[in-house]
């Protein structure tokens, strides 16, 4: 019934447990995700379109000067982005839309499109945080460091988040987004369209 659908971002620190509760979310209901563009090479088993839409670095470099995309990052020597278009359309049609982000990413939805509800992710304390990454085994004891920080300088900027879903367990914190999405479309802003329709009949 929403005039558009919902753009939510999903952001936090890694080992917060976004991306899971991003794919729950995503297998649970009818949202859509965004499939992202990126410079590296697939991966095997990868599927073009599936995964990423896998462009060289020429065709990524047009993409950005024609403005097609809501964000961009750049990790080691790739690059990766989310494209526009897209996701507008679904928004469009009425489609809610949810994806992850780094928080530099979700800086920059809320400045291309304010509407975008951003939802930071994090566990009930750091020492938790650094559980789940030593139990992931993929950080060496410097790359743990630099992670850590980063977590402490993503909460940082808290204030550009609408919501925080504390993540103690999956379950509950996959309840705690629908409920934020529920919510959120039923917000008298994002009626207004149906209000006024509903008004003229
Ligand atoms: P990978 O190459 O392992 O698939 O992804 C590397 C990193 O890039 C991950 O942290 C992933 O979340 C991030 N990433 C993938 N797509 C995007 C995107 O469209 N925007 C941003 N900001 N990060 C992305």
């Amino acid at each position: 019934m929403m005039d558009k659908g919902l753009l939510v971002v999903i952001s936090g620190p890694s080992g917060a447990g976004k991306g899971t509760i991003c794919k729950e979310v995503l297998s649970r209901t009818d949202i859509k995700g965004s499939i992202s563009v990126t410079t590296r090479s697939p991966r095997e088993g990868e599927v073009e379109g599936v995964h990423y839409y896998f462009r060289t670095l020429e065709e990524y470099q047009q993409m950005i000067a024609a403005d097609e995309f809501l964000e961009t990052a750049s990790v080691y020597e790739n690059h990766y982005g989310t494209p526009k278009k897209p996701v507008f359309e679904k928004l469009d049609k009425g489609h809610d839309v949810l994806f992850e982000v780094d928080v530099h990413g979700a800086r920059s939805i809320k400045k291309k499109y304010p509407d975008a509800v951003l939802i930071f992710v994090m566990t009930k304390d750091f020492d938790t945080l650094e559980k789940r990454l030593v139990e992931r085994h993929s950080e060496t004891s410097d790359s743990m460091k630099l992670r850590l920080n980063a977590a402490r300088h993503e909460l940082s900027k808290y204030e550009m988040f609408d919501y925080i879903v504390f993540n103690e367990e999956l379950e509950q914190a996959v309840a705690e987004v629908l409920d934020i999405i529920t919510a959120e479309k039923c917000r008298i802003k994002h009626n207004v369209g149906t209000i006024k329709k509903l008004l003229d009949s």
